[in-house]
């Protein structure tokens, strides 16, 4: 069976449709979600539909989903990403919020473990930018495989008997070691590649698989601005950061 594992949707609803479109063409069956459905662009219910439609293997919450769901302060927000929550939160209905507030932070499914930010302290919502966060990570990891999110840049760690971080295409499961996967971001990608990123795992050939795929991102800041979203938020799409 292979699965698509894909996060940081960020209510980007072209990017998500290619996404989509890419997984069924790919013989994708199963789907995971990695949080962070909402916030940043134009489409916060659209794209929460899609998620909730797919019947995920397992969908994880995020921060923009945390905040989003309730209304806790959001001072430590930078301001576009508070303009953003505070508009996303006007566009769905109590019971949508209700339904993302409910997702856990840690899921697992088969020999998977799904997380937005770390396995060490996920509701602090805290970055892995390197092999020290990993590791961190990894002393909660009891699966060979936890997928991950949230800085919206494609990441491999690998720990075998030291703790390893690359970017990657493609690899291939290896017994004895543990692989904690970042799928990059469907709707916000901040890798300098503005193409919509996320992974297929095919679990009966043991391999994990990027992609990236170009998308309509005219269409997507032209939502943005119409929805009078602050205009940075549809300028950073195209440059991928
Ligand atoms: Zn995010």
């Amino acid at each position: 069976m292979r699965f698509a594992i894909f996060g940081d949707i960020h209510a980007n609803l072209e990017a998500f449709q290619v996404v989509l479109t890419d997984a069924q063409e790919q013989g994708c069956r199963g789907f995971i979600c990695l949080g962070d459905i909402v916030g940043y662009n134009a489409n916060p219910r659209e794209c929460l539909d899609l998620v909730r439609q797919l019947d995920c293997a397992a969908v994880v919450k995020g921060n923009h989903d945390d905040y989003v769901a309730t209304s806790t302060p959001l001072n430590h927000f930078n301001s576009l990403a508070q303009i953003a929550i505070q508009w996303s939160r006007e566009q769905l209905t109590a019971e949508a919020k209700n339904w993302l507030w409910t997702r856990p932070l840690v899921a697992f499914y088969d020999s998977l473990t799904l997380v937005h930010a770390t396995l060490d302290d996920p509701s602090s919502w805290g970055y892995v930018l390197n092999q020290l966060d990993a590791a961190a990570s990894f002393t909660w990891q009891k699966t060979p495989i936890c997928f991950f999110g949230h800085t919206h840049v494609p990441r491999l760690y690998v720990h075998g008997t030291t703790v390893a971080g690359f970017p990657f295409k493609e690899l291939r499961i290896e017994p004895n070691k543990q692989y904690f996967i970042n799928v990059g971001s469907v709707g916000q990608p901040r890798d300098g590649d503005p193409r919509a990123a996320y992974a297929i795992f095919d679990r009966e050939a043991g391999t994990v698989q990027l992609r990236r795929l170009p998308y309509d991102i005219e269409r997507t800041q032209a939502k943005i601005i119409a929805a009078g979203l602050p205009l940075k938020l549809a300028e950073r799409l195209s440059l991928g950061k």
